[in-house]
Order: C-alpha cells, then structure tokens, then sequence
C-alpha cells in the first residue's frame, strides 16, 4: 500500500494530526489504512520525515502489529493455516483476509509458498479488492459526531451545512461515515445510528 495512488489517507503533522480514509474501501481495509497512517505519525513525526518505500513498508509493518498483536496470534494456533481457517481466524482482528495472511508470513506461521499459495486462492475467492460475506462496520469518528452534536445545539442545520459547502445533505453524510442527522420526521432530526464495531485486545 502506499499513500499516493489508490490510497487516500494522507496524514499530517502539523499541529493537530488528521486522517482521511477513503469511504469506498472495505471497513477492513479503512482499518489498515488509519493504522497504517497512524504509523507514519509514530515512526515518522521527525523534523525530516522519510518518504519512499522503505517509509512505507514500516508503516505497514506498525499496523499489520498493531492490529493483530504476536502473541493473540500465536495463541489462535494458526500455524500452516488453511484459507479456510485464516477467514475464521481474522474476523478477530478487524482485518482483511490478505493482511492476516501477510502478518502470519512475517511471523513465519505461513512458509513462502505456502503464502504465495494462500494469497492466490485468495484472490480467486474474490479477496484481492474486498472481504466477501463481511458484515464489519466501518470505523468512525468520535470527534466529527461531536462536532455535529455541538453544530446542532447551536440551530445548525445539516442542509446549512450541506448548503454551505455546496453538497447535497444526502452527500456530507457519506463523506462523514453517516455520523450526521439524515432526514427529519415530525420536525425532530434523526441520526443514523451508525457504531464501530470495537473491542479490548487482551
Ligand atoms: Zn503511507
């Protein structure tokens, strides 16, 4: 993955650090990439931060750690897994099946060609660009769903803001993870009721 092409989350260092994950991806994938990003804040937050490659594949290398810790790996017992058994086992990490498989590779669990026989199937099944049957939710935004909470109390409306940024209502709400009011019934303002799916990594 690198942050110029098909990824877009770009991360800054400048005063208040801000990720931007792109919404078409699976919420598997937007998971990688906020750790990803939050990587390179890590590793990279320097007077001269390094680009490149080798930048990148540190901060890949943070997350695919982060997300699934050695030792919640080691005790899934998931040495020379199957496909099958590597899409039961990731569901507990929140990852993609492709970035489970990795992770296993760099803890050697999974030889080369083993890998190289997995990730083939893999793509087969439809997993190269999405997580078939997945019904993870996407994660979210604390602070934008407070924003909106505060935009409210002040008699801000969703179409003001929408209006304001010349956007369809409809449209602010995909860019924000459907965390602002949607629609209005009987004059209240309803608000997608949309959670991350989140849990305590022992
Ligand atoms: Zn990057």
């Amino acid at each position: 993955m690198t942050c110029t092409d098909e990824f877009s989350a770009p991360s800054t260092r400048h005063c208040t650090p801000y990720i931007l994950l792109n919404t078409r991806k699976t919420g598997e994938r937007g998971r990688f990439d906020a750790a990803h990003e939050l990587g390179h804040l890590v590793l990279h937050s320097g007077y001269q931060s390094p680009r490149g490659p080798e930048a990148e594949a540190a901060a890949d290398a943070f997350a695919s750690a982060f997300l699934m810790p050695r030792a919640g790996i080691l005790a899934q017992q998931v040495n020379n897994a199957s496909v099958e058994r590597i899409l039961s086992a990731k569901g507990r990490w929140g990852v993609s099946a492709m970035a489970f498989s990795y992770r296993l590779r760099t803890m050697k669990l999974l030889s080369e060609w083993r890998f190289q026989q997995t990730a083939k199937q893999l793509a087969q099944l439809g997993y190269r660009k999405g997580e078939p049957g997945s019904s993870m939710v996407r994660e979210s935004s604390k602070l934008i769903s407070k924003v909106f909470e505060a935009l409210r109390a002040e008699g801000t409306s969703v179409n003001d803001l929408a209006k304001s940024v010349h956007i369809f209502p409809e449209e602010l709400n995909h860019y924000v993870f459907g965390l602002v009011p949607i629609g209005y019934k009987g004059g209240e303002q309803r608000t997608a009721p949309i959670r991350p799916a989140l849990s305590i990594v022992k």
